[in-house]
């Protein structure tokens, strides 16, 4: 019986795959690290984007540890040329793109509308929100010409509900969820299906930089209603459901990955 899970034969790329260079261990891995070495055990071959070459290390090593196939090349999302340039070095590489995940999300400037400065905000929706329109710019066309393709957007838990401190982040991942719904909408004559997961808390190195106390993430962690904390793994596990073929009859959807927290008063 054929896996639905497995991506052999299938070329994906991961934004933000980096994880800063965090290192490898299970609690210090970003979702991008994490979705793209689940993507290349299950049999993708995965190309790796970041702003750094040299954040990429740790995500190439724990690939290629795994026995997975991986490439890095940098990218800064927020560039049209670099989004181009990156979809050119996929197709180079491996002659097709099949996975697209846009993972590259940035908290940007906190606070409320009276403390956010224009520019911060500007910054923020071009790497947040610009970034997945570009990216899927030049990879769908690439897709449209064999036979259809994923793309997997990472929304949050602050893009469905109210509560978050910053407005900015807020904004842009709300407008994940409805840029998801209409770009299924747009592609799905071509069979390119266009899901999103929306995690809720988890403590990767983009949270671990911010100087959180144990108290803190402990109460952040347990918000949901599993009271469980949960991982970049977590979130890794559904971004490549959504990217299989299992899921080939689902799409315009963000699945929240949040322990029911978004699912709760
Ligand atoms: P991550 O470790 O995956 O890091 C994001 C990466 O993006 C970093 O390596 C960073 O260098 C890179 N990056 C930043 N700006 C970039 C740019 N302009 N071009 C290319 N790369 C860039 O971080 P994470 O916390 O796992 O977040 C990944 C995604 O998950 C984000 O979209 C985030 O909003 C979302 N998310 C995270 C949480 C959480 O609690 N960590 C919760 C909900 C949603």
């Amino acid at each position: 019986m054929q896996d639905n899970t497995r991506f052999d034969g299938r070329v994906a790329i991961v934004t933000g795959a980096g994880s800063r260079d965090s290192g490898t261990t299970a609690t210090t891995v970003g979702n991008g690290r994490a979705i793209a070495a689940l993507l290349a055990r299950r049999g993708a071959k995965v190309l790796l984007l970041d702003v750094e070459l040299g954040w990429l290390k740790g995500t190439g090593d724990m690939i290629h540890a795994d026995g997975g196939v991986s490439a890095s090349a940098v990218c800064d999302v927020s560039k049209a040329a670099d989004c181009k340039a990156a979809v050119a070095e996929a197709l180079r590489l491996w002659g097709r793109l099949d996975i697209l995940v846009n993972n590259v999300g940035i908290s940007g400037p906190s606070g409320d509308a009276t403390a956010v400065d224009p520019e911060g905000w500007d910054h923020g929706m071009a790497v947040n929100v610009k970034s997945v329109m570009l990216m899927a710019k030049y990879a769908v066309p690439e897709m449209r010409k064999q036979d259809g393709g994923a793309i997997v957007n990472l929304a949050s838990v602050a893009g469905l509900q109210g509560g978050h401190p910053g407005l900015l982040y807020a904004t842009t991942k709300g407008a994940i969820v409805q840029m998801t719904r209409a770009m299924a909408a747009h592609h799905g004559g071509d069979l390119i299906r266009v899901n999103a997961v929306a995690p809720g808390y988890v403590y990767t190195p983009m949270v671990a930089s911010r100087g959180m106390t144990e108290e803190l993430r402990q109460q952040r962690a347990t918000a949901g209603m599993l009271k469980v904390e949960g991982s970049a793994w977590d979130v890794a596990e559904a971004a490549c459901f959504l990217a299989s073929p299992a899921a080939r009859w689902i799409t315009g959807v963000t699945l929240p990955v949040d322990a029911g927290r978004s699912s709760g008063a």
